[in-house]
């Protein structure tokens, strides 16, 4: 019987250690398939944008176009997308900074209300623009145990999102309370939902839906819609929410789609 109960016991030692050797090759698989993604990602975000800004550049050095209006344009284009891939590169290393484990946190009690309410400011004209409606309560805010910049980030991306991701004349709501797991706060749009598909890759590093893929018109009509260039903004969430011991995700709701973040509090 000894031996039995020996056996069965380190049978099952044996067993949770290969379940716990798998989850580590999957997690292995899957930091792997990122980093191919992300170089993938960037020598294609990067080098177009980059061959782009070298042939205006040539054309305006060899006087190759003349007319004032064609120059002004490509000059406008120069810096438009010189801005892109300046926040480009700020993402990749804050991604990088997240990935490398090397954030450094410093915790203060954050009153939520107004993290958002700045982040509403922010994103206020952006929305005006595209007649999009955004609203946030006014009170009843948790506050809650947070890196202030970082949580800014987050709520300021998933704000951002929400209102190019909207057509124009949607809505968007941010709400937040306390449950029984910690603080949560939610926005929620009229996008239209994310096709089913996609719905558990929107946090990958380098994803981007059909609709981020298209050109949009964009309020100031410079095509710069001021976003988190290229498919790093809600892995930027998610690397921030988890760096605070959170989780966040994504469901669709009747018109639109719905994204969670869950802070525990201490
Ligand atoms: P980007 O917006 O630059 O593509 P993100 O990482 O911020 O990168 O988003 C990844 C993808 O998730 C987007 O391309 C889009 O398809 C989808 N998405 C993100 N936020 C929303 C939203 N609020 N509503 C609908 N789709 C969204």
């Amino acid at each position: 019987a000894v031996s039995l109960g020996v056996g069965w016991l380190f049978g099952h030692r044996l067993a949770a250690a290969a379940v716990w050797a798998d989850q580590a090759r999957d997690r292995e698989r899957q930091v792997e398939k990122g980093r191919r993604d992300l170089v993938a990602w960037v020598s294609h975000d990067l080098r177009t944008p980059l061959a782009g800004l070298r042939a205006m550049a040539e054309a305006l050095e060899d006087q190759v176009v003349h007319d004032p209006d064609t120059v002004g344009e490509y000059h406008r284009r120069i810096r438009v997308e010189t801005d892109r891939m300046t926040r480009l590169v700020d993402d990749l290393f804050e991604l990088s900074r997240i990935n490398a484990g090397a954030l450094r946190l410093s915790l203060s009690t954050v009153p939520l209300g107004e993290v958002v309410s700045d982040a509403v400011a922010v994103t206020t004209p952006i929305a005006q623009a595209r007649r999009i409606r955004l609203v946030a309560a006014e009170s009843g805010w948790p506050t809650v145990s947070a890196s202030e910049p970082e949580l800014s980030r987050v709520v300021a991306n998933l704000l951002l999102n929400a209102v190019r991701y909207t057509p124009e004349d949607g809505t968007v709501r941010v709400s937040g309370g306390r449950d029984r797991d910690g603080v949560w706060l939610a926005v929620a749009d009229t996008c239209g939902g994310i096709p089913e598909a996609d719905l558990p890759r929107v946090f990958d590093v380098a994803f981007r839906g059909e609709r981020a893929r298209t050109p949009r018109t964009t309020p100031d009509g410079d095509g710069d819609d001021g976003g988190a260039a290229g498919g790093l903004g809600l892995a930027i969430v998610r690397g921030l929410v988890e760096a605070h011991g959170g989780r966040v995700a994504v469901h669709n709701i009747q018109q639109g789609c719905r994204f969670v973040v869950h802070l525990p509090t201490p």
